[in-house]
């Protein structure tokens, strides 16, 4: 690893400091943030053959939350992927099984934002794939979508909150970070932001997910649409309707969005 990741990786107070690396996971028994590292491997954060290892182990002091975010809103994919999976800016890191750091194609039109993973994504390492997920799935289908194919996924917050309660607000600041750096490297034509953790972080906005359903917001130059969450709507199929219109009003925003010319 060059000096500037290791100072990178050491401001951002990962703690021990990791690299990518071509073959074995070197330097004995690393606790569980070698398993966070090797679930980003298996899960496709990491592709191929990457493997992480240790590289140093840091005293140094971890930066300031500004610092901090300063240093993510550099880095690119593969960086970030590390910096997700050895997080340990919040509490929230010492109860995840692995954490999650998103899924799909970075190259995505669309968007999609929930708030955080349950127990089932917390074992797995990808967002969505419980219940809630199935649900997501059909309702990607509907308007001809597929998990990965033009389609990212992410959360607002990368670890478990203990028993699926709501992430608190300085948990989803700590993970702000991450979340805006994947949105400036995938640059979306379109957010669809699922649920009300999701709408209030993303528009910093305590308004109810009815009154803001649509219409087109702007999440900093990106156009949003605000619908229910898959969790919600398995408790409350009776609004399935309402999001069926929302996936519909998304779909014809894309549209309008993809015919509009570029930028020049
Ligand atoms: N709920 C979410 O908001 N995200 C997940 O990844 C899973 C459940």
């Amino acid at each position: 690893m060059n000096n500037r990741k290791v100072m990178v990786m050491r401001e951002l107070g990962l703690t021990p400091v990791w690299r990518v690396r071509g073959q074995e996971i070197e330097g004995g028994s690393h606790g569980s943030a070698v398993s966070d590292q090797e679930d980003a491997a298996r899960n496709g954060s990491i592709k191929g053959n990457e493997r992480i290892e240790v590289a140093q182990a840091s005293s140094a002091a971890p930066a300031s939350d500004a610092e901090r975010r300063t240093i993510v809103l550099k880095m690119d994919w593969p960086e970030l992927k590390v910096a997700v999976a050895g997080c340990v800016a919040c509490p929230l890191s010492g109860t995840r099984t692995r954490t999650v750091f998103g899924v799909g194609d970075e190259r995505a039109s669309w968007l999609f934002v929930g708030e955080g993973p349950g127990a089932d994504e917390d074992r797995q390492g990808e967002p969505f794939v419980g219940q809630g997920g199935k649900l997501l799935d059909n309702m990607l289908s509907a308007i001809a979508l597929q998990r990965g194919k033009d389609v990212y996924i992410a959360n607002i917050v990368k670890c478990r909150p203990p028993k699926n309660r709501n992430p608190e607000a300085k948990e989803a600041a700590s993970c702000e970070p991450y979340l805006t750096r994947q949105i400036q490297l995938l640059k979306p034509k379109l957010i669809v932001a699922l649920g009300k953790v999701a709408v209030q972080n993303l528009l910093s906005s305590a308004a109810s997910i009815v009154s803001l359903r649509g219409r087109l917001h702007d999440y900093h130059g990106t156009p949003l649409i605000v619908t229910y969450h898959p969790a919600y709507l398995l408790r409350n199929p009776t609004d399935k309707a309402r999001a069926w219109e929302d996936l519909c009003f998304a779909r014809a925003s894309m549209a309008t969005l993809q015919s509009a010319p570029g930028p020049s």
